[in-house]
């Protein structure tokens, strides 16, 4: 046995862990889990864990269904939140096919293949997600409600702030878990959070989002609140997102950033920016995957509505923060925190590539409130719009390649075909607001 897998051995029988939690995620973004006695866990490092892959959305048909889970000794993690005695740990898998070869609808190998092309051309993706979120009131069988907790507002302090034990919880927990978090804060929306953790490699800040989200649901049960994140549950009220600032790194230096060059970014950066928005319509449906996504991109709630860049501008789809340096980055701020951060890091990465091997360099920036030019404007402006609802997204998803390369046929397709069943479903419902406006009316 390996080192590594050695060390999640010792730290299991010196910490008196009872359970192991095998956990990966679907393709619609969802985290899955399996428990394993430490006497499976041998079997479990080795691979050997098999199961019905027909059973998870986006994976395996009925007819070739058997998986493996192969764990990563590296995200061997303690779950404090649960019993400190006979305790309980988890480690994050990829998904293997039966022969021992990768399953090409892994959404954590898919991120690992574009992370090593990107490698390949010299870069490393550092990714710092932030992280919002509601808490809401739950009924008496435990059950969500929309009934908010507070009625404070963005940067207030208890005592208005009733969340306020939850998340100090909640980054405590985090900080027990490896993260370094930077800030946590009550968001503008009443009932609203956000937690931003230091930002790190893809693929180890894919798996801490993935963590962040279970934290912060279990933490926020334990104080009697629900935590969502979903990304409109109000109307009136602005949604959650997961901004995602992003930079690649060459030598451990960040080379987005050029003292010589305009705002101080490289080329390599309006190249990498150039791609995402070259891109942007495809990749909508990654980062905003669900129905209620579409409400949160609407005028007037810092949600960007149209494809355009600016240096401070919080209306614009892309956004330079003004920090310079090794904190050079650009944030793309349409995804949602329901998003698969495998997938749409990869879809990123692999935009933000495209746009650099083909030299692509981007429109000049918007410092206009974008929410109040008008369409001829924005015409003017060459200023195209974002996907409006999920359906129009998916047929951006279908008229852009670049989509398929970046996460496979496999998921791909999947993906497809689970999209557009939730959308025809949504599509078919009679919604109260018709009911409100047209049963009388007509
Ligand atoms: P905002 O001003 O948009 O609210 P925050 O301060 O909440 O931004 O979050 C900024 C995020 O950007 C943090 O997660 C931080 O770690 C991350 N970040 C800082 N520098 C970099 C970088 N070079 N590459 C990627 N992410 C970065
Ligand atoms: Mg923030
Ligand atoms: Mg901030
Ligand atoms: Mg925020
Ligand atoms: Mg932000």
């Amino acid at each position: 046995m390996d080192v590594k897998k050695q060390q999640v051995f010792n730290r299991v029988i010196n910490e008196g862990i009872e359970f192991i939690r095998l956990q990966f995620i679907d393709v619609f973004g969802v985290l899955k889990s399996v428990n394993v006695t430490p006497d499976e866990l041998e079997d479990a490092l080795e691979g050997n864990l098999m199961f019905d892959g027909s059973s998870i959305d986006g994976f395996a048909r009925i007819n070739e269904s058997d998986q493996c889970l192969v764990p990563d000794p590296d995200t061997f993690q303690f779950m404090p939140w649960r019993p400190t005695e006979k305790g309980v740990a988890r480690m994050i898998c990829d998904v293997y096919n039966p022969d021992g070869t990768p399953f090409e609808g892994c959404p954590r190998g898919i991120l690992k293949r574009v992370i090593k092309e990107a490698r390949e051309m010299g870069y490393e993706l550092n990714m710092g997600p932030e992280g919002e979120f509601f808490l809401f009131h739950t009924d008496s069988d435990g059950s969500p409600t929309l009934h908010i907790h507070d009625k404070a507002g963005y940067f207030d302090l208890a005592p208005i702030d009733h969340g306020e034990d939850a998340r100090r919880d909640i980054v405590l927990t985090m900080k027990q878990m490896g993260f370094r978090i930077e800030a946590s804060h009550h968001e503008v929306a009443s009932g609203q959070h956000e937690i931003d953790f230091k930002y790190g490699e893809a693929l180890k800040t894919a798996d801490q989002w993935v963590t962040f989200r279970d934290v912060v649901k279990n933490i926020a049960k334990k104080h009697g609140l629900y935590a969502t994140f979903m990304p409109k549950p109000l109307a009136g009220e602005n949604g959650s997102a997961m901004h995602c600032n992003q930079s690649l790194f060459k030598d451990n230096k960040n080379v987005f950033y050029d003292i010589n060059g305009k705002y101080k970014l490289s080329n390599i950066a309006f190249n990498y920016m150039a791609g995402l928005l070259k891109h942007a319509k495809g990749m909508t449906a990654i980062g905003n995957p669900i129905v209620n996504s579409y409400k949160r991109l609407k005028p007037g709630y810092e949600a960007p509505t149209h494809i355009a860049w600016s240096n401070s501008n919080r209306s614009t789809l892309i956004r330079i923060p003004v920090r310079r340096g090794s904190a050079t980055r650009i944030e793309l701020r349409n995804p949602d925190p329901v998003a698969n951060p495998y997938l749409v890091f990869a879809v990123m990465l692999k935009a933000g590539m495209e746009g650099i091997k083909n030299k692509l360099m981007p429109p000049p920036p918007v410092e206009e409130d974008i929410y109040n030019l008008s369409e001829k404007q924005r015409k003017a402006l060459d200023i195209d719009y974002l996907p409006r609802d999920l359906f129009a997204a998916l047929k951006e998803m279908e008229k852009d390649p670049l989509i398929e390369q970046a996460i496979g046929s496999h998921c791909y397709n999947r993906f497809l075909e689970g999209k557009y069943k939730e959308w025809h479903e949504y599509a078919e419902q009679v919604h109260q607001w018709e009911i409100k406006h047209y049963l009388a009316k007509y």
